[in-house]
């Protein structure tokens, strides 16, 4: 009984965390996922989030995301092809559907280089900063 329960609030946790990271516009830092996090489980420390984002990891729930002039991000591995905004304002970084680049995967480019896939972040200001 006494382990089932704390199996239960491990779970918690970790689905709280993994919840936060789905839901969320963009790809998180592990700063932001413990602000989001913390209002779904209480008492969650910093350290717990960066285990958790570690287990989930491993597990290849969630992948990291490098954008540029940011902290390592992460979001859920299972998504669809999609890029990055990230907004010079409020500096939360969106997902935006769908892929706006026409060089598909395969292309070879001048110069013999072989293209296999691709990451974009767009830079500038969200709806919410510039008043869209
Ligand atoms: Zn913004
Ligand atoms: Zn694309």
């Amino acid at each position: 009984m006494k382990q089932s329960k704390i199996g239960q609030r491990k779970t918690t946790q970790r689905e709280a965390i993994s919840a936060v990271i789905r839901q969320a516009e963009g790809p998180l830092t592990v700063e932001e996922i413990s602000e989001r996090a913390s209002k779904l489980v209480a008492s969650l420390g910093l350290a717990t989030v960066y285990r958790t984002v570690k287990l989930l990891l491993e597990s290849n729930e969630i992948s990291i995301v490098s954008i540029p002039h940011s902290h390592d991000r992460y979001e859920a591995s299972d998504l669809a092809h999609h890029h990055h905004f990230r907004c010079r304002n409020c500096r939360l970084v969106f997902d935006l559907p769908g892929c706006i680049l026409p060089i598909p995967d395969g292309t070879s480019l001048p110069g013999g280089y072989k293209v296999e896939a691709h990451e974009v972040t767009l830079i500038g200001t969200c709806p919410e900063c510039n008043g869209g």
